[in-house]
């Protein structure tokens, strides 16, 4: 097992930014007011129509502890698929890499949710960060136990890595996910006819759609993510959350994969492993100095939040905390 104290010697203190990162923030969301409520709601999801368009956060999170924070960033959303990396987290850590025998690590090129992929390539989803991946996963966490056990400890690492117990699942979110979910049981049934399921299909989406339903802010998403930025160790404590090796492929898999057919631009206009959800809310992580949430409801035509991204990419510009940089 890794050193978690080698990570934190790494640190690029924050301390150190040659820019004062609540400036940059408030001037990353002014930056933007011309593109806020643009995009698109995701209609298949009822739930999420009914947001306001015009809702736009963004909060870091560094690895001493400190948070900044500008607009809505203390509004909590459902944060979709943005769950999947503290899922796959969590699967990695209880099953280890006998994962990777139901899932890829390819890059999709399709829609999130498509079908197609799934048929062609028998049951095996490209990567645990599209829907059918995340079921996977889902799959994988319930192991032994029930669904509900699975969602319980997907809540219980999720309120302790942002140190906030009040974190909930949104229940109308949880529902409308399921009354819009006749897709994602249609990815969870294939893979189940190629035998890559263990639980029943209901059992399986029932997670999925719980843990795209949890509420949280764009503060408590960076601060939860933080040990994906510090090697899989909690930088405030030296906890390892994680080991070493399985937080740097989770970046990797950000970086190809962690906004469906839309990570090429991704890469190329932001420069961080990322992970969008179709709420609009994108979670980035600076490798050796903290993460970033940002939170803008409408999507570009990949579903990923359109001014979100340009406020990341606004930051970036920034910060140069790209790293490609
Ligand atoms: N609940 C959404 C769905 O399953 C999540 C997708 C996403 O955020 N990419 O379609």
């Amino acid at each position: 097992m890794s050193n978690g104290k080698d990570a934190m010697t790494q640190v690029n203190h924050p301390l150190d930014l040659p820019i004062d990162l609540q400036e940059a923030l408030d001037a990353t969301v002014a930056d933007v007011s011309a593109y806020q409520g643009q995009g698109v709601l995701p209609s298949y999801l009822p739930s999420l129509t009914q947001v306001n368009p015009r809702k736009l956060g963004i909060a870091v999170a560094l690895g001493d502890g400190r948070t900044f924070a500008a607009g809505d960033a203390d509004e909590a959303f459902s944060i979709q698929s943005i769950s999947n990396v503290f899922s796959l987290s969590l699967a990695l850590q209880q099953v280890g890499g006998s994962l990777w025998n139901h899932v890829g690590k390819e890059a999709s090129g399709s829609a999130i949710n498509s079908v197609v992929q799934l048929e062609l390539e028998k049951g095996k989803p490209r990567n645990p960060l599209i829907n059918a991946g995340a079921m996977v996963v889902d799959d994988q966490l319930i192991g032994h136990d029930s669904a509900d056990v699975a969602v319980n400890e997907l809540m219980e690492f999720l309120r302790e890595r942002c140190g906030d117990c009040t974190v909930e699942i949104d229940q109308s979110v949880a529902i409308s996910e399921s009354q819009g979910g006749s897709l994602n049981r249609s990815l969870a049934y294939y893979m189940a006819a190629f035998n890559n399921l263990s639980h029943p299909v209901e059992d399986v989406v029932s997670v999925y759609f719980r843990q795209c339903a949890i509420a949280m802010t764009c503060r408590q998403l960076a601060k939860a993510a933080l040990y994906l930025a510090f090697d899989g160790t909690d930088p405030l404590t030296g906890d390892q959350i994680l080991l070493a090796s399985r937080a740097r492929r989770i970046l990797a898999l950000m970086v190809t994969s962690g906004h469906y057919d839309n990570s090429g631009d991704f890469a190329f206009r932001i420069g961080l492993p990322g992970k969008s959800g179709v709420s609009g809310g994108i979670l980035a992580i600076v490798p050796r100095v903290g993460t970033i949430a940002a939170w803008s409801p409408g999507l570009n035509s990949a579903g990923t939040s359109l001014t979100g991204s340009i406020m990341l990419e606004k930051l970036v510009e920034r910060t140069g905390w790209s790293i490609f940089a």
